[in-house]
Parts: C-alpha cells; structure tokens; sequence
C-alpha cells in the first residue's frame, strides 16, 4: 500500500465496483488517489479455457470457492458468484434486458412492496452508457421500455419459432439484449451460439477483464487483490477506515469516501461486521424464481438464432395482475433441445420462465464466527411468486396459440438464478431501508453500498445492467 489514507476506497472488482470507479475516474481530479481491495486474484480467461479443456493451470486453485465462502442454511437453494478479480462477470451469461418503468413503482401502481426511490427516468441516460460500455446487441425495432436511441450492436437472430411470435406480439417478443457478442468489438469475438457461456470459447460475452474499461490499469489507481476486507470502523456519521487482511497480516487504511462493492451476500456480512445497526441491513434477500418449460411443436421446426438466448417475452410481464400475482419474463433459450423422435428432432422450443419476487424479512444474511463467512436464510419464495407460476401454467396455452403445439412440460423450478438482491435495500429514509437513492447509506454518509443489495423489489429482468447503471448514476451525481 502506497498510502496511508486514500480520496475512495473500492471494495471488490465485479460490475458494481468498476462501474462506479469508471465514472469516478472521469470526474477526479488527475491527483486523486484510489485504492482498490478485491478478495480474490485475476483468473485469467486463457486460463479458465485451460482449465475447461481439462489442462493443468496453476490460477485453478487461487480462488476460494463459492461455495466454501459462505454457510446455506438450505440446502435446496443455491447462490452463486465468483469471489475472484472481476467477480462473476467472468461466469455470467450476459443477459441485459433493460426494468420497465412500472418495475421502480410497485407501490404506487399495484399496491405491492415499494417503490424504488429513484425512478426509470432519472437512470435512462446511465443505462445508455452501461450498454455503450458493454457493447450490447440488442432490438434495431421498439423495445417495452422506452430507449432514447439505437443499441451499440446489432441485435442476434430469432429461430424460425421466435419469427412467428414476433409476428404476434411486435414489442412485447424481441430480440435479447445482450452482452453476448453479435460483432467483434474490444478483441471480443462473435457469439456463436454455443451456450457454454460460463466460459466463452471465444470471449464474446462481456467481462471486466476484457471490457477495455481501463479503470485498473489508471496511474491514480492502486489495486491489491488477495486482500479480503473484514470490517469498516463506523463513527456517528461515516466510515474512518477500512479494515482488511493481506498476506496473513490484519492493515487498515482510511478513505475519504468508501465504496462497497462485494455483492448482496458480502455487503450485508461486512456492514453487519462493522457494527451497523440499521434494523434493514442483511434483511430481504432473495431473487428471482425460474423454471425451464419445453413446447413441443407438430409440424414446426424451431432452427437458426445466433446466440444462447435469442429473444424476451413480455407477454406475462406487466399489467394489472401484478396486484395478485408477479411478473413473468420468458427467455426463449437455443440451447440446442432434440426430441428423440424420427422426423421430429427440431419441433420444440424451450423457455426459460423468470418470475419476480416480493422482499421478504424471513430471508436474510447474518454473521458468523468467522467474519469472511456469512451464514445465509432462506426459508422460500413469496405466495407473489407461487401463485404467479400456477397463472403462467394456465395462461401458457393461449399465449402460444399461433403456435402448433403438441404438449407443454414444465420442469421443476431452478436451485438458482444466481441473482443475490436485497439485503440492503434503497428507501428515502432509515426507517424503511440502508442506502438512499444515490446509494449512500443513510447514516453512514461518506459510505456507498453498491450493487443488488440495494435492490428495493426484484423485478424479473436479469439485474446487472441496472446494478451497473447504479453504479454510474451514484458516482456521477455525487462527485
Ligand atoms: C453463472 C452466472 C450467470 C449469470 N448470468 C447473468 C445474466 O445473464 N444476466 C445478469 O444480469 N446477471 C447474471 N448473473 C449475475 C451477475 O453476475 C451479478 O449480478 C453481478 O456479477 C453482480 O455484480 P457485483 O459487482 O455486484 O458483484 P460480484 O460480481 O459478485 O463482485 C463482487 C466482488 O467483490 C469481491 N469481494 C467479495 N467479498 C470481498 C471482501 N470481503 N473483500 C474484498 N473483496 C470482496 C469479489 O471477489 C468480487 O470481485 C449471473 C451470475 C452467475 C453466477
Ligand atoms: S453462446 Fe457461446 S459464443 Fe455466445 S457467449 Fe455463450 S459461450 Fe460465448
């Protein structure tokens, strides 16, 4: 460490954290000094393909594993992440539909949950730039939210099954948005639709090891990985230093501004390390809900797209329904499905169903006897939600009837969407959240808390374009 005292002090190197310090970096003065702690250690993509083809690689063992960083009091439910350089964007599948609207107001327009504090509008312009940043294929056509211009790349190509459904709904059937490459940009290569997009092939999908965004690599900025942060001294009103470990030793340092960005899980276990005492931190954890349903089709083969995902269904989304029961996003997926059956092997598409869920108080984040290591509740998913899967099952059926179907089947419901949202929810105030709208907590007032934790309901659209649109939105309205 250079510096015993810093302007910002990051914590972690996934979307959260970049995105934040690649809009800190545009406004600082050229003295600035930042200091970046991240946990775990550059996994280098050529390395991770090693690893897949089987070879030996010494970067295989750097990293904790997931699973031994935390304690799951479920076992029938997963979380997912990787605490290493980069976080998980170096195993995400790069899905970036855009929230509606409607998904910031809960509250006012259906009676549920609450509201975001901030709203649609106000992010428009940070969403823009998060796609810029990602390079994004995604509609050239209208999109159910409302966009101010065109997506950076081209969108990937619908099957012969998408085309139809297109036909029917317009803007409520459209191509993915995606980080998942349609043309070559940064040394990314073209998605080709090979699905094993938890480590591309040819590094289509969007990383921050590939994303060029230079944040690491900017001479005001010190990165130290392999140091894992235990604890925040909190003071009345803000964060006086930074408490982490790095070759076995216990150091501390201080910034006039702290950045935590080390996902729901880790925000809430430090926060709550740290002697927070807002009665909401740790508490409404949860994500979406999904299941895989396979159409069976007479007559109809479902081929060509050219990407793992090729295109989102609105038609469950929103609407009034979402006063009983939640909104559903479907994920037409080419992962390449075959029907054991002569003449039939392409008549079928599969959806991957995503349902939102309501925060509740039951599932939460607390600590244990070792601080790296929180323990995780989760004792199930809102009446919201199950009652939503059964409205879907039923509504299904008429919804593809521009379709020849044979038989629908829908497969018991995901251990995970390996999404970690609440846990440190946005509100206006303390008496009903952690972080304001800018994502700076409300006692604590020189500390951000970045990332899903701050999510205020979980809508069903994947999060990260959003968690990386916070980030810039937080940092551009604060310096
Ligand atoms: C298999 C998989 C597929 C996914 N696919 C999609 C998708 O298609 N679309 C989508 O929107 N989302 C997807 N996600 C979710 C997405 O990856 C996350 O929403 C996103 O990575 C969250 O970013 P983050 O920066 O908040 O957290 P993370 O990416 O988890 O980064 C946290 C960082 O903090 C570091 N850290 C943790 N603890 C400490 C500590 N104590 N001290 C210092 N550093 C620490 C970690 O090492 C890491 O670098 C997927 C996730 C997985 C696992
Ligand atoms: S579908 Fe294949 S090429 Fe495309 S991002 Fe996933 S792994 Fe990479």
């Amino acid at each position: 460490m250079k510096h015993d005292s810093y302007d910002l002090v990051v914590i972690g190197t996934g979307f959260a954290s970049s995105f934040f310090l690649k809009k800190y970096l545009s406004k600082a003065a050229a003295s600035a000094k930042v200091l970046v702690l991240e946990r775990g250690h550059l996994y280098p993509h050529q390395e991770r393909l090693k690893e897949k083809r089987g070879e030996e690689t010494p970067y295989a063992k750097l990293n904790v594993p997931y699973e031994d960083s935390y304690i799951n009091n479920n076992p029938e439910k997963h979380w997912k992440f990787q605490p290493a350089f980069g976080g998980s964007s170096n195993c995400w599948y790069g899905c970036t539909p855009r929230f509606l609207p409607s998904d910031f107001k809960m509250k006012s327009l259906y009676g549920v949950a609450n509201d975001w504090p901030v709203q649609y509008d106000e992010l428009e312009d940070y969403y823009t730039e998060a796609e810029e940043t990602m390079s994004i294929s995604g509609p050239a056509d209208e999109t159910p939210f409302p966009r101010k211009g065109p997506y950076p790349q081209p969108p990937h190509e619908f099957t012969t099954v998408d085309k139809v459904l297109k036909q029917k709904y317009g803007k409520l059937y459209i191509n993915q948005p995606t980080a998942r490459s349609r043309v070559q940009v940064n040394g990314r290569g073209i998605c080709c639709g090979s699905a094993v997009c938890h480590t591309c092939p040819v590094d289509a999908k969007f990383t921050i090891e590939n994303s060029g965004i230079g944040v690491y690599e900017d001479s005001r900025v010190e990165l130290i990985t392999g140091a894992p942060v235990l604890h925040l001294d909190l003071q009345q009103d803000k964060v006086k230093a930074v408490h982490f470990q790095k070759d076995g030793r216990d150091q501390k340092v201080s910034g006039e501004v702290v950045a935590l960005g080390t996902n729901a899980m880790f925000n809430a276990n430090i926060l709550l390390n740290s002697g927070d005492s807002n009665k909401f931190t740790g508490k409404y954890l949860g994500e979406q809900y999904g299941l895989q349903t396979m159409v069976y089709l007479d007559g109809q083969a479902n081929v060509g797209g050219s990407t793992w995902v090729n295109a989102n269904g609105y038609m469950l989304y929103d609407g009034d329904h979402r006063r009983e029961y939640a909104a559903c996003l479907m994920e037409s997926s080419n992962y390449p499905y075959f029907r054991l059956e002569r003449g039939k092997w392409r008549n079928i598409i599969s959806f991957r169903m995503i349902f939102e869920d309501l925060p509740q108080e039951r599932n939460y984040v607390a600590t244990t006897a070792d601080v790296l290591k929180p323990a995780v509740h989760f004792k199930g998913i809102s009446e919201y939600a199950s009652k939503a899967v059964e409205k879907m099952k039923e509504n299904l059926p008429g919804i593809l009837s521009c379709l020849p179907v044979e038989k629908i089947e829908h497969e018991p419901p995901f251990d995970t969407e390996a999404h970690i949202l609440g846990t440190a929810r946005m509100s206006n105030s303390a008496s009903d959240g952690v972080v304001d709208k800018h994502l700076i907590h409300h006692q604590y007032r020189n500390l951000f808390v970045l990332g899903g934790s701050s999510f205020t309901t979980f809508t069903p659209a994947n999060p990260t374009l959003t968690i990386s649109a916070l980030s810039l939105y937080a940092a551009d309205q604060s310096f």
